[in-house]
């Protein structure tokens, strides 16, 4: 698997956004996507989704070598693309159960395989909660509804591992976390991790790359990537700030 993003620019009602972004992610490997506020990294995430106000006026990103730009939403998760939102969504009297049943059952069904039983789909969604430590009484909840900060992230961890994506993009997956719950979430990740996954992690804070180690570090910059390099980076960051760049 190869996610590849070449000279991408996009723009957000009129006003461009993206101005010439080109990266890369490989099965096996974590790429960390760094910058200051308004750099321009939530407005990768949107456009890898497929977000409708977010327009590609140049460049391409392809996965597996097939053009993702031209497929809607839902068949680029059906292809392997997993996305994780800074501000998820609240879906009222849905609970979580239903929810992940549903997606993984829409997934299975594109790849002409039977869908899973409310008992198949417990025992394999509780088996994913045990190795994430998470309680089960959360699968009664309704998504998102009242999550704490943890919780959401939690929620999209559960997500991911139940979709077993080829690719993970996860946005500010650190953002609004204590200490325990950042930790919590990046061993949720780590858990995860295989070498046919690929991983780009969006954060503006070093703080999570302590606990998911990257083998790539990009900083972006008002659109595009100004500096590129190994974990090496992410402790000068930390030091010197986003001026020193
Ligand atoms: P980051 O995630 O790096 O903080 P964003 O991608 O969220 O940066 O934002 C980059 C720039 O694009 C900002 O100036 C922001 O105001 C603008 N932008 C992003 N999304 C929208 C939108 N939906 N409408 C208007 N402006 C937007
Ligand atoms: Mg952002």
């Amino acid at each position: 698997m190869t996610l590849e993003i070449a000279d991408l620019h996009v723009a957000v009602e009129g006003k461009e956004i993206l101005k010439g972004l080109t990266l890369q992610v490989k099965s096996g490997q974590i790429v960390a996507l760094m910058g200051p506020n308004g750099s321009g990294k939530s407005t990768l995430a949107y456009t890898l989704m497929g977000h409708p106000k977010y327009v590609v006026t140049k460049g391409h990103v392809t996965f597996e070598g097939k053009d993702l730009l031209v497929l809607k939403p839902d068949a680029r998760a059906r292809a392997g693309l997993f996305l994780s939102f800074q501000y998820p969504a609240e879906v009222a009297g849905v609970t979580v159960a239903n929810f992940l049943r549903l997606a993984v059952n829409a997934k299975r069904e594109s790849q002409g395989k039977k869908p899973l039983s409310v008992i198949e789909f417990q025992k394999s969604v509780k088996q994913k909660m045990d190795s994430l430590k998470m309680d089960h009484q959360f699968l009664l909840r309704h998504l998102n509804e009242g999550f704490s900060g943890g919780e959401k992230k939690r929620m999209e961890i559960l997500q991911m591992a139940m979709l077993e994506p080829k690719m993970a993009v996860l946005d500010e997956t650190d953002s609004g976390l204590d200490i325990d719950a950042l930790k919590a979430v990046a061993m949720g990740i780590n858990a995860l991790l295989t070498p046919e996954l690929g991983v780009l992690i969006i954060t503006h804070y070093q703080r999570i790359l302590n606990y998911i180690k990257p083998n790539t570090v990009h900083v972006m910059k008002e659109g595009r990537i100004v500096k590129s390099g190994g974990p090496e980076l992410v402790e000068k960051l930390e030091q010197q700030g986003y001026d020193w760049v």
